[in-house]
């Protein structure tokens, strides 16, 4: 405990122990988890002891013989029935409990079942059960009126799948549902409830879920308590608002007052997305805080039964001096603490006649223990004063100094990503931050924006020059009567046209100051941003894209502005040569003449503007030739960068279909052609390219980023708590039609079954409908060709493999394709080597890991791919097998950000350097390196005539 890296390995080690199946396992993980580290003697000679013949066999039984008494200490127990008399002999012995139930994340409406199930059974239990205790006044009463002997505690997470702010309706309601019958079984046998509070993104809702079931006539007799989290920085207003809605209730709802668990999730999630922490950021402002909740809660008493949880002794003491100065009885309020933890201070808490109830967390016991132990990591961040006084011994004068805040404010606005720069004095690039659904102001503005953009007349999109007719017509894929778009086709005349012009443009854009470029760019970002609501409605509506899905483009968009306009200056900058004394030499980087974009329809507005951007901030003149299911995306994104700042003809819209790129492949003023799309058109571009024309100025460079079939290999020890969502959303996120999509999933034997069955279940929970709701998961694929080619696929599959699960209930207007899972699919048969993008997945079993990373990369793709593995070794091994482009480890394979994930792939799914990377504008620049001499007669002047860069 006292060695903060040897606890946080210990965690670990025990947060994996119950996927481990035999002794070599153990081992393998024990040394790949405290290689390197300062282990104590007892350990090392575990490991050592791991080589002699039956050693492991030790090691592993030392192993699961500590977890199991640890387990002992910290889990009340497995089944309702031993729970309750455990409960029982707390009771006897002065202390009340609440029993919360530990288990797995809920992903499926399965899952939400079973946990609704054990919690009944032990609200039952611990009913029947308390009837028998002894009476105990302190513990029953406060000067209120009778308090319920037994309690449980429940994670409202845990009573849905779909808990979240953007499918809250539907959330809320199934908790409710499962939720109602137990709480009357809890009003009718005196069992109190108390609604945990997990992350801050939930916290509305659980707020939400508590108020509606109390106001419920039938609920009017139920003990029910919420906790609220000192941490957060909006909980005085929460506990206001709770106060005001408690007001004249026939029973005080409770508060447990916590300082909360989460902070590291909070923390690290806040900085990863650019937002504001929602969380104080130093423990001082935290214990601060909590002395401040602790007071205000008192001044609510009759109204709110207050609960104060913590194990600092300086936080309680301080509740219970307010308490006495607003003259609150000592017994109209209890303090809780965690079972097995900190024993004196239960100890002390009984003796001085407060209240006592014991937190217990109820389970299997090495999972159970896992699945504490994941709650504890939680919080090793976050100085304990449990550590400081039972471990470190540190005085209690010490620990008992009131809270001191730290100065600082910790991350304003100013370092949250959104300062405007500007060339010259350019803040370091940071991705743009995503939606913060939680807050309702956000989902009200993209609603509104989503509504007016339903409700439009088509737009219309002409070519930049010629005069080509409105030909095409983009629609609503959920509703494809309604047309979004009229659309130009460019033939081959004015395509032509557009090149020449193009090709007359481009010394001039050449010619201006890298800098100018790049201020176009970032003036781009920031129309992009003013924009954004508005942009974001338009991918949903035009290719059907689900808000969430759509709000990531719209950033990714943002990103590409940003990071490609600081990566041309540093370019400007030249590159790394030397320069011997009297010689000047200079590396530098122009725009290589015309360069043509063709673009897919997936990411209308993020790829073509990504391609685009990075072409002309290198100096290139660019002809766009977008995909003919998204033209008015398209004719927003050129709109948004000519009124950045670009001269005419630097940059031309030349819609319609594969003819019109096949037009502009073919013109031998093109110099450069970024193509994102399918393999077919890719490698056909690839070769018309290179086939000679005299007439061609330069040898004609192809970027081309192309499909996938990315496979996730799920290993023994995985932790499917984290493989079943990062799965779903992987293979099923806008309706399979990502590049980066996980379309086959690749599971070892051992945790074959558990993993299949929970990805299905997840699959079956999705909610699926039309992207203009919010709630919408999984949408429809983009347009009637693809909709027959898939449900085509789909009759098939039964033939090359089990189908394990169909969705039929779907929407009936639209190109709706519903979520498919395969098993045992043929590894030689069509469903497992061809690129399908829809939402289906094929599922395959392999014997162990190295053979699913074998199966994984036999593929000509190499674009994506993921593992799930808590080895090490085996992160190692993935590495070295697999050829995709983007390996990810323990999270979701799609989401690439700009600057952290550069995106693209190897063998046929791409030819060129990453899209978001450090070296994508090389490929858009022609190198040129001028040497000078600058000794004059023997004179080593000190002047230099380079060109300007
Ligand atoms: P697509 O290949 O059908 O079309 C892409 C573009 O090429 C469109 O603008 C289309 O009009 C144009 N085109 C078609 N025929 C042409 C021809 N003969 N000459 C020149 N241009 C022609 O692809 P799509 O359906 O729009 O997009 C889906 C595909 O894109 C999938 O295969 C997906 O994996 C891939 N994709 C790859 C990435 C990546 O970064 N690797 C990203 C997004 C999409």
């Amino acid at each position: 405990m006292t060695d903060p890296d040897l606890r946080a390995r210990l965690f670990r080690f025990v947060d994996t122990f119950p996927a481990l199946a035999g002794p070599a396992d153990v081992v393998e993980h024990l040394r790949g988890e405290f290689a390197g580290a300062a282990a104590p003697w007892w350990l090392r000679a575990g490991l050592a002891l791991g080589d002699v013949p039956g050693g492991r066999r030790v090691t592993t039984a030392v192993a699961r013989r500590s977890i199991d008494r640890m387990a002992r200490q910290f889990v009340i127990g497995t089944e309702p029935e031993e729970v309750a008399e455990a409960v029982g002999g707390m009771w006897a012995s002065g202390s009340a409990a609440t029993v919360d139930l530990l288990g797995e994340h809920t992903h499926s409406d399965a899952e939400a079942a079973r946990y609704a199930t054990r919690l009944a059974a032990l609200v039952d239990a611990l009913g029947a059960a308390s009837n028998r205790w002894a009476p105990r006044p302190v513990l029953e009463h406060d000067d209120i009126g009778p308090v319920p002997r037994a309690s449980v505690s429940v994670k409202v997470s845990a009573l849905s799948p779909v808990l979240h702010p953007l499918t809250a309706g539907r959330g809320v309601e199934q908790a409710q549902t499962l939720l109602l019958p137990i709480l009357e079984r809890a009003a009718a046998l005196g069992v109190s409830v108390w609604f945990d509070m997990e992350r801050y993104e939930e916290k509305a809702l659980t707020q939400a879920l508590f108020r509606r079931l109390l106001e419920r006539p039938e609920l009017d007799m139920l003990h029910g308590g919420i906790v609220l989290q000192g941490y957060l920085r909006d909980a005085a207003d929460d506990l206001e608002a709770l106060a005001r809605w408690a007001t004249g209730r026939r029973i005080p709802p409770a508060v447990r007052l916590v300082k909360g668990a989460y902070w590291d999730t909070e923390t690290v999630e806040a900085a990863a997305r650019g937002w504001d922490p929602p969380v104080h950021l130093d423990k001082g402002a935290t214990d601060a805080a909590f002395e401040e909740l602790a007071d205000a809660l008192h001044s609510y008493h009759g109204t709110l039964r207050a609960a104060f949880a913590t194990h600092n002794l300086r936080s309680l003491a301080a509740a219970v001096v307010d308490g006495r100065r607003r003259a609150v009885p000592d017994t109209g309020y209890e303090l809780q603490l965690l079972y097995g933890m900190a024993e004196p201070v239960h100890v002390a808490v009984r003796q001085a006649g407060f209240r006592l109830r014991v937190y217990a967390p109820m389970g299997e016991l090495i999972p159970g223990m896992a699945y504490l132990v994941r709650r504890l990591l939680e919080n090793t961040a976050n100085e304990s004063f449990v550590r400081h006084r039972f471990a470190e011994g540190e005085s209690l004068d010490k620990l008992l100094a009131p809270p001191m805040p730290a100065k600082a404010p910790g991350r304003g606005p100013e370092t949250n990503g959104h300062r405007r720069p500007h060339p010259g004095d350019l803040a370091p690039y940071r991705p743009e931050p995503p939606a913060q659904w939680h807050l309702p102001a956000v989902i009200e503005e993209i609603a509104m924006a989503v509504e007016a953009e339903f409700g439009r007349a088509p737009r219309q999109v002409r070519a930049s020059r010629g005069s080509a007719g409105l030909a095409l017509s983009s629609v609503d894929p959920a509703d494809p009567e309604v047309v979004v778009a009229h659309a130009a086709v460019c033939d081959e005349a004015s395509v032509h046209a557009m090149v020449d012009a193009a090709a007359a443009a481009s010394g001039a854009w050449r010619a201006r100051p890298m800098a100018e470029r790049a201020a176009v760019l970032l003036r781009a970002a920031a129309a992009l941003r003013a924009r954004r609501a508005e942009l974001l409605a338009l991918v949903v509506r035009e290719v059907g894209k689900p808000w969430a899905d759509a709000d990531a483009e719209v950033c990714e968009a943002v990103d590409y502005c940003e990071y490609y306009a600081r990566r041309a200056l540093e370019l400007d900058a030249g590159g790394a040569v030397q320069s011997p004394p009297g010689e000047d030499n200079l590396l530098r980087y122009r725009g290589r003449g015309v360069c043509a974009v063709i673009a897919p329809w997936n990411f209308p507005l993020a790829i073509p503007l990504g391609m685009t951007a990075a072409a002309l901030v290198t100096g290139n003149t660019v002809v766009l030739k977008p995909a003919e299911q998204s033209p008015a995306v398209a004719g927003e994104l050129v709109r948004i960068l000519l009124e950045s700042g670009l001269p005419e003809d630097v940059l031309q819209l030349a819609p319609g279909a594969g003819e019109t790129g096949a037009a502009l492949v073919d013109h031998p003023a093109v110099d450069v052609i970024a193509f994102t799309g399918s393999r077919e058109v890719g490698l056909a571009i690839v070769e018309r390219a290179g086939r000679r024309d005299d007439r061609r100025g330069s040898v004609v460079r192809v970027v081309a980023e192309m499909g996938g079939k990315n496979a996730v290999v799920v290993d023994d020890d995985a932790d499917l708590d984290q493989v079943v969502p990062a799965v779903v959303a992987s293979a099923f996120g806008f309706a399979g039609q990502k590049c980066s999509a996980a379309s086959r999933l690749v599971l070892t034997d051992r945790i074959h079954d558990a993993a299949l069955e929970r990805v299905t279940e997840a699959v079956r929970a999705l909610v699926v409908g039309p992207p203009r709701r919010p709630d919408t998961q999984v949408g429809p694929v983009i347009d009637a060709e693809a909709h027959a080619r898939l449900t085509g696929a789909l009759q098939r599959a039964s033939s090359v493999g089990t189908v394990q699960l169909a969705r039929h209930d779907l929407p009936e207007v639209g190109w709706f394709v519903g979520p498919t899972v395969v098993t045992d699919v043929d590894p030689t048969s069509w469903l497992a080597t061809d690129e399908l993008f829809g939402p289906v997945l094929a599922v395959f079993g392999v014997p162990d890991f190295a053979a699913g990373l074998r199966l994984a990369d036999d593929s000509p793709y190499a674009l994506t791919a993921g593992v799930f593995t808590r080895s090490a070794h085996h992160v190692r091994m993935a590495a070295e097998v697999l050829h995709a482009g983007n390996l990810y480890v323990n999270r979701a394979i799609t989401g690439a950000v700009v600057g952290r994930q550069p995106f693209g792939g190897n063998r046929l799914s791409g030819v060129g350097s990453k899209a978001g990377g450090p070296d994508y504008l090389l490929q858009f620049c022609d190198p040129q390196v001028v040497s000078e001499n600058t000794v004059r007669q023997g004179f080593a002047a000190t002047v230099h005539h380079t060109p300007t860069r």
